[in-house]
């Protein structure tokens, strides 16, 4: 039985002051939620505010980002060890907009993958393909490209994959619970092939313009195993009613 983990992206938004109003408000909304994982993804700047405030409930602690290396001259870059200290047990890995405005490749994603498993942090790895590659009819390749570019030798045991299909990221486009199923289904295949029997323990997130109204639909679907939320997961009353989406 796969426990669903629903998780908040707040990419650049948000300082340490918001950060503590929102879980000063979030905390006790959630506090009885027991079947879901709940996790947040604040700034690096406001991890340590945010794991103060988190210590002893049942909401946990994500970076939104690493870099690789264990430490040295690499300016501007946030090692495995920093966000272990600052209270993450969790990173993602492999955001879209990490690969489209950064042009990270599944080459160093890989990398990444490898590192923040190493460190001991669950990573949440992300996939999707563009409008373009669904229109070509590319879905799927993508798919199969990203997952076994970056998931090549990594531990299945800690290990949540977001698919995240780009053109329903911020859009207000959301797929529909069966374009979600389908792809989920395929992403578990290619799982399959790569970990074997694993891949039926493995999380599936989605992630694309998830929000109160439709995240039931979405999370009745067989594989779909949690959502990663960016835009609905800014205030706390919108991400109560999406964890509590049952
Ligand atoms: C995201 O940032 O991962 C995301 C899915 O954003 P949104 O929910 O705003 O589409």
């Amino acid at each position: 039985m796969r426990r669903p983990c629903i998780a908040a992206n707040w990419k650049m938004y948000k300082t340490s002051g918001e950060v503590t109003q929102f879980i000063n408000d979030f905390l006790p909304r959630v506090k009885d939620v027991k079947d879901v994982e709940i996790v947040l993804a604040p700034a690096f700047t406001s991890l340590t505010t945010a794991a103060a405030l988190l210590k002893g409930s049942n909401v946990g602690l994500s970076a939104q980002n690493m870099y690789f290396e264990k430490e040295g001259a690499f300016t501007g870059e946030i090692s495995t060890a920093m966000i272990l200290d600052s209270g993450c047990a969790y990173v993602i890995i492999g955001h879209s907009e990490r690969r489209l405005y950064f042009k990270e490749t599944d080459e160093l994603l890989a990398r990444k993958v490898k590192a923040a498993q190493a460190a001991g942090l669950i990573v949440i790895f992300c996939i999707g393909e563009t409008i373009d590659e669904r229109k070509a009819d590319k879905t799927f390749d993508v798919i199969k490209t990203q997952l076994t570019g970056g998931l090549k030798d990594v531990n299945p045991d800690k290990l949540i994959v977001a698919y995240e299909p780009v053109w329903a990221i911020g859009t207000g486009v959301t797929a529909s619970p069966e374009q979600a199923q389908e792809a989920h289904a395929y992403v578990r295949k290619e799982l399959g092939g790569i970990f074997g029997g694993k891949a039926d323990e493995i999380r599936i997130q989605y992630g694309g313009s998830v929000k109160p109204e439709n995240v039931k639909e979405i999370m009745s679907k067989p594989d779909v195993d949690g959502a990663l939320v960016g835009g609905a997961s800014l205030k706390a009353d919108s991400f109560e009613k999406i964890v509590k989406f049952k």
